[in-house]
């Protein structure tokens, strides 16, 4: 797809939807089910192509017509009269060069109008006069940056989107990465952040928005009131007692607010490392992941956990997580688990 490098997820991505036969973009899905996502990505795939911009390799992989590689807008639309009568419509531009010969092979093969014999000198003097030609080296795909082209990168892309009012940039709305993305927590923990933060989680009221679910919404935690992914987490009473709970033991100054994106962006976390501020971080991760896995518990295998035992799992699991970090060398994962407070709270 987008550049030459090949990483698991580009692999899994064309394996599963196929690729167009430029290879720059996977193929349109009729499938009904499972490509919902992708398919509402492929949107935005005709927008994102008329921002980027080819560096002409061995011409592959670039369409001599429909791309931009020579100036800065297609040649079907520079040219409209040569591609009405050329039968090169679809070809790429290694397809155009006639290497042996050295000469560009338009595909007219009819008698045409003097209109379109000057647009063709035009064509063939704005190639000739920019020296493009096929080499042996790949063809690259840019990124339009302002008048620059350069590499392409989600940061670059998403101003483009922002400045286009395809997307909002709204900061209040976001938690900073780093709140969301460490190396401290597994990866699934973070995706299950990221969602959290987005009220995307999938809880009952999601289900039965979508249909999948038919029948009266209660918490699994308390039972008495429907279950929203801000309920379970922050609101519903096991989650309010659990979250007051470890505002008493680290003396924290702050309030549970009404969503959790606000619950981690107004978490006091310390930049300064000790083991007492990476708990602190981990904290608020390590709740919110324990209540969802509660409630799955619940959910799923009719089994349930007291509200004093799922404390004890927060303080394990942080445990988990933190004890090979440089704060915590010499302390084993068992001393951590079994004297908590005294790992934390008091100086090695
Ligand atoms: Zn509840």
């Amino acid at each position: 797809m987008g550049t030459n490098n090949n990483p698991l997820w580009k692999q899994l991505i064309a394996e599963k939807y196929g690729l167009e036969q430029s290879e720059w973009h996977t193929k349109y899905s009729k499938q009904p089910y499972g490509y919902s996502i992708w398919k509402g990505i492929n949107k935005y795939t005709e927008l994102f192509k008329s921002n980027c911009i080819f560096r002409l390799g061995d011409g592959t992989r670039i369409s001599f017509w429909i791309d931009i590689w020579v100036g800065d807008q297609p040649l079907f639309q520079r040219f409209p009269a040569v591609y009405g009568v050329c039968a090169t419509k679809n070809h790429t531009i290694s397809q155009m060069y006639n290497v042996n010969a050295e000469i560009w092979e338009l595909g007219i093969t009819r008698r045409v109008h003097d209109n379109v014999i000057s647009e063709i000198a035009t064509l063939l003097h704005l190639l000739e006069t920019n020296g493009v030609t096929p080499s042996s080296s790949a063809d690259v795909r840019l990124w339009k940056d302002g008048h620059q082209a350069g590499e392409f990168t989600f940061k670059k892309c998403y101003q483009w989107l922002v400045t286009r009012n395809i997307v909002e940039e709204n900061q209040t709305e976001c938690v900073h990465p780093k709140i969301i993305w460490s190396k401290l927590w597994p990866a699934k923990v973070s995706f299950f952040l990221w969602l959290a933060t987005k009220n995307k989680v999938l809880t009952q009221d999601k289900l039965i928005k979508r249909r999948w679910r038919d029948w009266a919404n209660h918490c699994y935690l308390c039972i008495n009131d429907e279950e929203t992914s801000r309920h379970l987490l922050l609101h519903c009473s096991t989650a309010i007692y659990i979250w007051n709970f470890f505002k008493v033991e680290f003396h924290l100054n702050w309030v549970l607010p009404h969503s959790i994106h606000t619950a981690l962006s107004t978490w006091p976390c310390s930049s300064i490392r000790s083991r007492k501020s990476l708990v602190i971080k981990a904290l608020p991760v390590a709740i919110l992941w324990n209540l969802w896995k509660e409630r799955n518990r619940r959910a799923f295998k009719n089994k349930s956990s007291t509200t004093a035992k799922i404390i004890q799992s927060i303080k394990h699991i942080i445990a988990y997580w933190l004890y090979l970090q440089p704060e915590f060398q010499k302390i084993s994962l068992k001393q951590f688990m079994i004297n908590w407070k005294t790992v934390v709270f008091e100086p090695p």
